[in-house]
């Protein structure tokens, strides 16, 4: 069976030197092209494998595009950057798995109608990891029985959105799960702006940004004489290869655009 040709964008980054370092390890899998312009001209193997492997980091997607031509992209970059990569990838017709958080629902909308013109399948999930996205199903599941819930996500210092796609998909999918909102305790004196965090449906979602934390989040429920909480820690973001690779592995299955693990699950 030929193996699957996977091109890395962000392949410098910390997540896309794991995501380059699993392809290349992976029996089905190529890694056949890297793009990061923080590694131009490096070899992609001395990044993120200890060793080189003859294939070197580019700057320009779209001449990369061309010459690598992958089956599949991985995009881990930044959400300033994201919808530039696809534009030119789906036009492309390169199937693209994207790790990158940030999306608006506006920009969602975008990769759906850009998916549909070109043909080309393109799945997007703010949490790769097996653990979250069960997190997020089992809040789900808990939604209906309570009326109030409030998320706390902590994530590492640099990430650059808040609250974080997770924690955004998650509230989405409780209020999905519900027939009225939940009901949100107002303080009645805030002392200091935005110590209460931000509202969705009547969640509130705080954001946590400290060095030493990879992704955690936790989601409570309020209920009369008790709390439920659930609770995904992550160690490492290793955590996130496995999803990552199992939709390299499936995505020609879909059209269009799936948006979230857990249809892949
Ligand atoms: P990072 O800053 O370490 O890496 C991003 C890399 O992208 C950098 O090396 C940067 O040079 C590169 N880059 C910037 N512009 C580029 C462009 N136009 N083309 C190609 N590469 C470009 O960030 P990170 O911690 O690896 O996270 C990357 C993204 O993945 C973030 O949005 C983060 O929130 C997200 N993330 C998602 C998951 C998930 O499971 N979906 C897990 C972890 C992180």
């Amino acid at each position: 069976m030929d193996k699957i040709r996977v091109l890395v964008t962000g392949a410098c980054g910390q997540m896309g030197r794991y995501v380059a370092r699993a392809v290349s390890e992976a029996k089905d899998m190529e890694l056949a092209g890297a793009v990061d312009p923080a590694g131009i001209d490096h070899d992609i193997g001395e990044i993120a494998l200890g060793h080189p492997m003859g294939v070197k980091v580019a700057g320009h997607l779209p001449a990369a595009l061309d010459q690598v031509k992958p089956d599949v992209m991985i995009d881990f970059t930044h959400p300033d950057v994201v919808m530039d990569n696809l534009t030119v990838a789906l036009k492309a017709s390169v199937p693209c798995v994207v790790g990158t958080t940030g999306f608006s629902d506006t920009d969602i909308k975008v990769v759906e109608r850009m998916c549909k013109r070109h043909g080309v399948p393109c799945v997007v999930a703010p949490n790769f990891s097996l653990g979250a996205n069960l997190m997020m199903r089992f809040a789900a599941e808990a939604a209906p029985h309570y009326e109030y819930a409030e998320i706390i996500e902590r994530h590492h210092e640099r990430k650059a959105d808040a609250p974080s796609g997770t924690a955004l998909k998650t509230a989405e999918m409780m209020e999905a799960a519900r027939r009225d909102p939940f009901r949100l305790v107002v303080t009645g004196y805030e002392k200091l702006g935005g110590s209460r965090g931000g509202e969705m449906g009547g969640i509130r979602i705080h954001a946590v940004r400290l060095p030493g934390y990879v992704a955690n989040q936790e989601v409570a429920f309020g209920g009369v004489g008790e709390t439920l909480v659930i609770e995904h820690l992550t160690t490492s973001r290793e955590c996130f290869v496995p999803g990552v690779l199992l939709a390299v592995r499936r995505i020609r299955e879909f059209d269009g655009l799936v948006y979230g693990l857990e249809k892949l699950l």
